[in-house]
């Protein structure tokens, strides 16, 4: 009852991952029929047929695919990150300008609304 029907496929050893900035893909024959074959990344780890000869199998990739969702996640992070960065600096030059501004009237040539000085 609770067997994983996933248990006994064939598992594709032999692959070739195309990197993509659309998304990976990867490369293989069919372990049944050695049709020449492609799935996404994404779909690495889970089963799938082959279109010619219905052989069921597991989609080879899985450590690539892996590796990608982590740098993937790193992305995100990374502009996350860059994100708070910026907003941060923003806060933080606002303050200081209305700071400096206070600061350097005394002494400062105005032009307009700048002070060239400054
Ligand atoms: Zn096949």
């Amino acid at each position: 009852m609770s067997q994983n029907p996933t248990i006994n496929l064939p598992t594709i050893k032999s692959y070739h991952v195309k990197p993509s900035i659309t998304g990976s893909s990867v490369k293989y024959q069919c372990p049944v029929c050695e049709a020449r074959l492609r799935s996404s990344l994404m779909d690495a780890d889970k089963q799938d047929y082959c279109p010619d000869c219905g052989a069921a199998f597991i989609v080879p990739g899985s450590p690539e695919k892996l590796a990608e969702a982590e740098r993937r996640l790193q992305m995100e992070d990374a502009k996350t990150e860059a994100v708070s960065h910026a907003k941060n600096w923003l806060q933080k030059r606002q303050r200081n300008e209305s700071v400096s501004k206070r600061d350097v009237r005394r002494d400062c040539t105005w032009i307009g609304t700048h002070c060239v000085t400054g």
